[in-house]
């Protein structure tokens, strides 16, 4: 079987090296046939690099000389910088990863008893520009590597101290619902997905990796003939005509064919799989009882859970958080109706560890967010009024 290197190639001497952080397994044997090893080689380096987080070959004890030498020559193991970390006092994390010198991307993990979720980003920005999402303000900047997903990963797997803690699991979960829509950095995301699932790499269950999407259809489609991971769908509202405002992409593909490719996934796993549904609850727009009902209606026939986020205020946002009581009767209604339906609190707010938070305050280079503003200030934003 061949398999080419889609993201780089193959390094010669005087060629930029090859970063052995965005290369699948397969991908990795053949940059080792290339250089004249043995495939299975590749497997001793690929736990060097991703088990024990060593960023210097030099430090890989059991890898020979000759060997070393060749990939000092031909390879480099190189993250970003990290030009921001902090931990909150409920133990979450954060990391800004400085990309280049002008793009950055955060990084969030978040502690939950036995399991830790790493919260990653796809693209620096978004170009879909959903009405309450900081990083949709920022516009699109560019995508992410191979390399620079995973060195999220990898980032993170190494602030636990690793090799000391060997047998300690931190991160249990990897959601990609950071900045950015995966489904539109298709090839880096499955490609970096396949690291994270990969024993040699990351070794997390598929139903512990989550895609998040706010309804890139035909990516959908292609995207479960490529991968098995677990899928939530960001859908904040129960129809058209409220969801083409808030996430506009639903104009190009709506609510139909958003159902249809959600009960396709459901239909094509093998196990009992169910979608996650995430509402971002904002007050009096999307969070009244008969809006609750809609979407029970909408969603009675697909299996799947309904995450409820109480809006994460950002700077110049018309929206509102909604009380806790107007956040409980909306989840009462869907567990009325049979649905399971957690309310997920805000974690770390001492260092603003929700979704695009502190870049979102750094870097705003389309100016899309001066003109956010103006429009509020203009009051073209329709935000219905709480009931
Ligand atoms: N682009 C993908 C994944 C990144 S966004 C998507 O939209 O699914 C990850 C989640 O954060 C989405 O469900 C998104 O709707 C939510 N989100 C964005 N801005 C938010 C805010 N201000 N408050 C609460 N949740 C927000
Ligand atoms: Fe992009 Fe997701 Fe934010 Fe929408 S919610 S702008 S798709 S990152």
């Amino acid at each position: 079987m061949s398999v080419t290197i889609s993201e780089q190639p193959l390094a010669e001497p005087s060629q930029p090296k090859v970063n052995l952080l965005g290369l699948t397994r397969a991908e990795l044997e053949a940059f080792f046939v290339e250089l004249g090893e043995k495939k299975f080689r590749s497997q001793q380096i690929m736990k060097w690099v991703h088990h024990f987080g060593v960023d210097n070959f030099d430090d890989m004890k059991n890898v020979g000389k000759a060997l070393k030498e060749k990939l000092n020559a031909r390879a480099e193991i190189s993250a970003p910088e990290v030009s921001h970390f902090s931990e909150s006092k409920d133990g979450t994390r954060k990391w800004v990863v400085k990309l280049d010198s002008k793009n950055s991307v955060e990084t969030v993990f978040i502690p939950d008893g036995n399991r830790g979720t790493l919260c990653v980003s796809s693209q620096v920005g978004c170009a879909l520009d959903c009405s309450f999402c900081s990083t949709g303000k920022q516009g699109f900047q560019r995508d992410l590597t191979v390399a620079e997903i995973v060195a999220q990963v990898w980032i993170a797997h190494r602030s636990f101290g690793t090799p000391e803690n060997k047998g300690v699991r931190h991160i249990t979960n990897v959601v990609m619902m950071g900045m950015g829509e995966p489904l539109l950095n298709f090839e880096n995301v499955i490609n970096a997905m396949e690291l994270m699932k990969d024993d040699l790499g990351y070794g997390i269950a598929k139903k512990r990796l989550t895609l998040s999407t706010s309804g890139v259809v035909p990516k959908m489609y292609e995207l479960y003939d490529r991968i098995d991971v677990a899928l939530a769908v960001s859908l904040h509202a129960p129809n058209d005509q409220l969801r083409n405002e808030l996430v506009p992409i639903n104009k190009k593909y709506p609510l139909s064919e958003l159902m249809k490719a959600c009960h396709a996934y459901v239909d094509q796993s093998s196990d009992k799989r169910r979608v996650t549904i995430e509402y971002v609850l904002l007050e009096g727009v999307n969070d009244n009882f008969e809006q609750a009902y809609e979407l029970i209606e909408l969603l009675r026939t697909l299996p799947c859970k309904i995450n409820l986020i109480p809006f994460n205020p950002f700077p110049h946002n018309p929206y509102k958080k909604p009380n806790g009581m107007r956040v409980r009767a909306f989840q009462e209604v869907l567990q009325k109706a049979g649905f399971v339906s957690p309310i997920r609190t805000t974690r770390g707010d001492d260092i603003d560890a929700a979704c695009g938070q502190l870049v979102g305050l750094v870097q705003d280079k389309t100016k899309r967010s001066e003109r956010w503003q103006a429009k509020i200030e203009t009051q073209t934003v329709k935000v219905r009024p709480a009931q």
